[in-house]
């Protein structure tokens, strides 16, 4: 015997969540059903932002906002004039959760602690009545008359409309290419670069504003750089990862980087830069202090890098060390072999291919009552609360356009 439901979302995530909610709530007659395939919902949540949940960002201009994901930037301008991130704020106000913006822009709830949310949309789906049941994994999906049918492991479910909410599980990508649809391949986005090099060997946690270019690409990022005991991180790094994350995969994560830490500097103007302080300072040691706004320690592993000996003056400094210096500070070249995985969060590109899917309703061009929301699409954003924004407009319009 099978199980009706009206709704059920597939996937006790974000988006999973997030959508049921919005159903149940707009239209409370509706038996809508989550099923989860783990013990718990919304693990995802509850370890996101480092345990604080980066809700959202402050950012409340769709045109604005869809600038910061590499996948759905043309597809999501729609979207956000109807749910943007303001809206994500005044709806978890109305469910009790205040938000708090940082420096940067990131949200948080203001308690800090992800479980806010988390107690949030649990009191929210057992007001609205909306029935979890988890352990149930789902293995096959099709449409049977006017219903559609969902097998788990366990149990036989049939629902009149379906939400597959299921995030980045390959085995659901290939059950939703069998129901014809394309799925763009999935890599992993949001990552750290593994680099060993003398340069910044003994510079972990020196951090700088860095322009950083992924050489033989148009990849291009700037912003705070951090060196770790692996490489290269921080949001100059995180951008690449994001922006490059197929071209990158392509190469297998092997690949030159060119660093420029002075910014807004190219070579030639590093260079005159360079004879000006040579002017400026020709009695003192050229590896003693560094004339730019970055870090000594750094300065003084660059200064080597040229070729500059420790005691070096700055008036005994040739044209041709100034040149290689000039080269370090604007661009230094470093191999890239491989990658790690930022712990604060990390999403896949990748998904049900966008060309598919409405996005006034989220349902799927090729099937009727079939809808996504989530990461399960081919969207995805940079670090900073933009993952969770597509999952919270996504779900809202889903529960618009069924409810
Ligand atoms: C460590 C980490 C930290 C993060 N921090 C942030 C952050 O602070 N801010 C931000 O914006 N983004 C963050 N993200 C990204 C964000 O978590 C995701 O983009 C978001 O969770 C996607 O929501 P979703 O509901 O689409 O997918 P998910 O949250 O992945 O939920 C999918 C659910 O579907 C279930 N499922 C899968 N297959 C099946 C099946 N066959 N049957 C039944 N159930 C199934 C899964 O078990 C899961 O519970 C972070 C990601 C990670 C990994």
């Amino acid at each position: 015997m099978s199980q009706h439901f009206d709704v059920i979302c597939v996937g006790g995530g974000a988006a999973g969540f997030f959508t049921a909610i919005n159903i149940a709530e707009k239209n409370p007659e509706l038996r809508i059903a989550i099923l989860e395939r783990g013990k718990e919902v919304l693990t995802k949540v509850r370890i996101s932002g480092g345990g604080r949940c980066n809700v959202t960002h402050a950012c409340f201009e769709p045109n604005e906002l869809v600038k910061f994901y590499p996948r759905g930037e043309k597809e999501l301008k729609g979207p956000f004039n109807q749910f943007c991130s303001g809206d994500t704020i005044e709806w978890f106000e109305k469910h009790g959760v205040e938000l708090k913006i940082e420096e940067d822009g990131r949200m948080f709830p203001v308690t800090d602690s992800s479980e806010t949310i988390i107690d949030c949309f649990m009191n929210a789906s057992a007001k609205a009545g909306i029935k979890i049941i988890t352990g149930q994994s789902v293995q096959s999906l099709y449409q049977a008359e006017e219903f559609w049918k969902i097998d788990t492991q366990h149990d036989k479910f049939t629902a009149t409309k379906l939400v597959l909410t299921t995030g980045s599980n390959p085995k659901m990508w290939d059950m939703i290419a069998g129901l014809g649809h394309s799925i763009v391949a999935p890599v992993p986005s949001l990552f750290t670069f593994n680099i060993t090099d003398k340069r910044i060997k003994e510079l972990p946690g020196v951090s700088a504003l860095a322009t950083v270019k992924v050489k033989n690409t148009k990849l291009e990022a700037t912003g705070p750089l951090l060196v770790t005991h692996w490489g290269m991180s921080g949001p100059a790094i995180l951008k690449l990862s994001a922006w490059g994350a197929p071209i990158l995969a392509e190469k297998k994560y092997q690949f030159a980087i060119s660093v420029n830490w002075l910014n807004d500097l190219d070579l030639a103007e590093a260079e005159t830069a360079l004879k000006e302080i040579k002017q400026e300072n020709s009695k003192k040691i050229v590896s003693k202090k560094s004339p730019f706004e970055f870090p000594n320690r750094l300065w003084e592993k660059l200064v080597v890098a040229a070729e500059v000996s420790e005691e070096t003056k700055w008036a005994d400094l040739s044209n041709k060390h100034i040149r290689l210096l000039a080269e370090q500070l604007t661009e230094g070249t470093y191999q890239v072999s491989g990658k790690s995985t930022y712990k604060d969060e990390f999403v896949t590109a990748g998904g049900i291919d966008l060309k598919e899917i409405n996005f006034k309703t989220m349902q799927s061009k090729l099937h009727s009552n079939l809808y996504f929301a989530g990461e399960i699409v081919n969207i995805d954003a940079i670090t900073g609360g933009f993952n969770f924004q597509n999952a919270w407009t996504s779900g809202f319009i889903v529960g618009n356009s069924i409810s």
